[in-house]
């Protein structure tokens, strides 16, 4: 499995993708997320009124505006069963460390620390507010 690539599109919280469209959008990057993290995706905005609702028709991603009437737009999967969530839509850019040198996880005010969990076993608790892996002690 190849490492995933973390992408954010609010600098709060970064999901990871499976790979990353070599097309850009305005700068921003087209990434493709497994279904799995879509879900997760789905789940966080839920919390967010003005975000839009992801949900799934069988296989197909279904995107609705809440703020819009528009028609809900269907996204099939790619060949490999990704789905390209936001392409050419929502500003999605690549999580980078500050340039401050420190060990990943555990650098308040870097964004690629506090957007996601960067728990390794036996390791004190990472930055990242919200659920650790868990293998941590
Ligand atoms: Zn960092
Ligand atoms: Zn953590």
């Amino acid at each position: 499995m190849s490492t995933p690539i973390w992408v954010t599109v609010d600098d709060s919280r970064a999901y990871p993708a499976q790979s990353i469209a070599e097309t850009r959008w305005n700068g921003f990057a087209c990434p493709f997320f497994t279904r799995e993290t879509v879900e997760r995706i789905a789940r966080d905005f839920t919390r967010d009124e003005f975000a839009p609702r992801v949900s799934f028709d069988s296989d197909a991603l279904v995107l609705t505006y809440p703020e819009y009437s528009d028609e809900p737009e269907r996204i099939e999967p790619s060949p490999d069963g990704t789905y390209a969530l936001g392409a050419f839509k929502w500003c999605w850019s690549v999580v980078e460390h500050n340039e401050y040198p420190h060990h990943p996880g555990y650098l308040y005010d870097c964004t690629g620390c506090e957007t996601f969990c960067h728990c390794t076993p036996g390791a004190t608790e990472c930055v990242f507010d919200g659920a650790h892996n868990g293998a941590a002690s």
